[in-house]
Parts: C-alpha cells; sequence; structure tokens
C-alpha cells in the first residue's frame, strides 16, 4: 500500500484501505509522514454510531490528534523542513472570512479538520498540512508525547477563556484527558487551588498524581444527591465556602453542568469545555441572580499550540505520564474499544512504519 489509512465506513466497521498519496496543493502545504496518533473520546463515537458519515455517505480516514516528520514543503514553506519533527494542529481555518480575520478562527465556518468528513484524519501514513499549522517540537520531546499538544491546547483555550490567574480557585469537572490537561494548564496560570471532580475513582487517582498535594484536590460527586447539595459539600469539603472563582466543565455531564453553577461565587466565570448531549437542564436563574459569566470554549485558537508547547517546553507540564498504550496501526478499533471501556487516560495509535 502506498498510504495505509485507516477507513471508517459505520458504526464497528472501520479497515485498513489504501489512499492516493496527497499532493501539495499550495505553495504553503507540507507532507507529513505520521508517526502517532491519539485518541479521542470522538473518534469513540464516531465509532459507535458512525454518525457523522450520515451527512455525507462517503467512508472517511480517522484521527485527529497527531504528530509526525515532516516529509516534503511546498516552495513558500520557511519554517520547517523535511526531517522536522513536528505537532499538528488539524484544522486549517478559511483565512478570509470575518471570524478568521478577528482572530477567532476556531469558529471559522469553513474551517477543515482533520476526519470531519469530508475531510480525511490523521490516522494515514502520509497527511498533507498548512506549514503554519504543524509546530515543531523541541528534541527531547518524543512523537508520541507531542500527539498531546492537541489536548493540551483545548486545555489552553478553555483556560484562558475562562481568566485564570493568580489566586484564582479553580474547579475542573471530568478528569479525562481534557479535564485534567485544563486542571494542570490552570495552576500553570497561577491558580491557587484547583479541585478535580469525576465520578470514577481511577481518574480520580491519576488527578491527584497529575494536580499535586497541597495546591489541588478530587473529589466525587454523590449520584443519590442533587447537584445543588453536591456543590455544597465540596464547598465544605474544600474550602470554597464562599464558592469557585471558575468552574470549567471539561464533562458535557449534565449533573456536572449544574452542580459547576451552584459551586460558582457570584459573579464567577463558567467555561463549557465538554461536549455531551445537545440540550439540557440548566440552572439560568443562578445566572442571572448571581451575575454569573457562561462561556463556550471550542477547540482551541490564535497562540494556544504555541503556549502549550511552552508549557511542555519548560517543563511545567509532564505528557508522559498521560500515555496508557500505544496500539500498533492495524489495532486501532482496539485502541478506540479501549477508550470506549474507560481503560487508561491516552490511548496512542502507531502510523504505519513502513
Ligand atoms: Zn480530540
Ligand atoms: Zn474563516
Amino acid at each position: 500500500m502506498q498510504n495505509p489509512s485507516v477507513i471508517l465506513h459505520g458504526a464497528h466497521e472501520a479497515y485498513v484501505e489504501d489512499r492516493p498519496i496527497p499532493v501539495l496543493n499550495e505553495t504553503n502545504d507540507v507532507i507529513i509522514r505520521i508517526a502517532y496518533v491519539g485518541v479521542c473520546g470522538s473518534d469513540v463515537h464516531f465509532w459507535n454510531n458512525g454518525g457523522h458519515l450520515s451527512r455525507v455517505k462517503e467512508p472517511v480516514v480517522m484521527g485527529h490528534e497527531a504528530a509526525g516528520i515532516v516529509h516534503a514543503v511546498g516552495p513558500n514553506v520557511t519554517n520547517l523542513a523535511p526531517g522536522d519533527r513536528v505537532a499538528l494542529e488539524p484544522g486549517i481555518p478559511c483565512r478570509k472570512c470575518r471570524d478568521c480575520k478577528a482572530g477567532a478562527y476556531q469558529i471559522c465556518r469553513k474551517m477543515v479538520f482533520a476526519a470531519s468528513p469530508p475531510y480525511p484524519g490523521t490516522l494515514t501514513k502520509f497527511y498533507a498540512s498548512s506549514a503554519d499549522f504543524c509546530y515543531k517540537i523541541p528534541d527531547t520531546m518524543p512523537l508520541q508525547q507531542a500527539v498531546l499538544m492537541e489536548p493540551l491546547a483545548v486545555g489552553v483555550h478553555g483556560v484562558r477563556l475562562a481568566g485564570v490567574h493568580f489566586g484564582h480557585r479553580v474547579v475542573v469537572f471530568g478528569a479525562g484527558t481534557v479535564g485534567l490537561l485544563c486542571a494542570a494548564v490552570a495552576r500553570n496560570f497561577g491558580a491557587a487551588f484547583v479541585l478535580s471532580v469525576d465520578i470514577l475513582k481511577n481518574k480520580l487517582a491519576f488527578a491527584k498524581e497529575i494536580i499535586g498535594e497541597g495546591v489541588g484536590g478530587t473529589a466525587m460527586p454523590d449520584s443519590s444527591l442533587t447537584p445543588e447539595e453536591n456543590a455544597r459539600l465540596f464547598m465544605k469539603a474544600h474550602g470554597l465556602e464562599n464558592g469557585a472563582d471558575i468552574v470549567i466543565d471539561a464533562s458535557g455531564a449534565e449533573a456536572s453542568i449544574n452542580t459547576g453553577i451552584f459551586l460558582l461565587r457570584s459573579g464567577g466565570t463558567y467555561v463549557q469545555v465538554g461536549m455531551g448531549r445537545r440540550s439540557v437542564q440548566f440552572p439560568i436563574s443562578e445566572i442571572c441572580d448571581r451575575e454569573i459569566i457562561v462561556k463556550g470554549s471550542f477547540r482551541y485558537g490564535a497562540g494556544d499550540f504555541e503556549t502549550a508547547m511552552g508549557l511542555v517546553e519548560k517543563g511545567c507540564i509532564n505528557l508522559q505520564p498521560f500515555i496508557t498504550n500505544v496500539f500498533p496501526f492495524e489495532q486501532a478499533t482496539e485502541a478506540w474499544k479501549a477508550t470506549g471501556r474507560g481503560e487508561g487516560i491516552k490511548n496512542v495509535i502507531e502510523a504505519p512504519k513502513d
């Protein structure tokens, strides 16, 4: 095969198939020889229901968290050369619309995003991208870890939108990769206290290691209590009597969203990073009565990958413990299943070696 790729045809139907090697269409394009691809919750979602395919009725190459080695560069590329090791930002905006021009390219309506049909994903041998959306990684960073730059950029974006700064008390719901990275970024942005909330014991045990003693804690909600009661318990147990300054929800779960709002101090900021059901019951009167600021956070925007890279390069965040398992390319579906079962933190798939 010239360009083996993992292609999803529908729910629970994915195979390694050949695709043409991509060509350099624009003078700023690069071809990346993919090394590793991280598994994301959205991959598991696609694998389980194939829902996104209904829009285009065409099979799609999966994967969007990727790192690799530059294989070829277009004539106008000056920042990269063949052989460079890079982390990929998997969405290329149009660069021309109002949102792009305003610097909010993450909400560009013409975004070309990996594995978002009809655009191919990164679970392939050769992948075409734009040079300015590929970030050279430090020599000390293994390519395996570089796949985590994407979820880390999601964390940076959410924490930036939340306006976390020195002394803030921050609560993050969801202790999956993104939630934990939000917590780690919040600490580095100066948060005085970070509480990580999840319903799974193993996730909280890992959160404890990542956040560290003294500056944070973990909490598990009691499912027999209401969100308001859980919020009150968390406040008491963690010295948040007047409420948290900032709540970031990386779970998308209705109970977490509600508990988060009740946990906030008046005038506090709530940021939605996690995606769950399309609509949920939401305590809107709390927003009004207590002047709570609510923001949505979508993927990452200008400067987020650079900040993420800086945090890792300077040793502020250690990504190695996040990597649970590396699966061979042919076993990509096993990696999705393992993630679906909640096994480990970040499962990674190795791209074809030859
Ligand atoms: Zn993802
Ligand atoms: Zn645009």
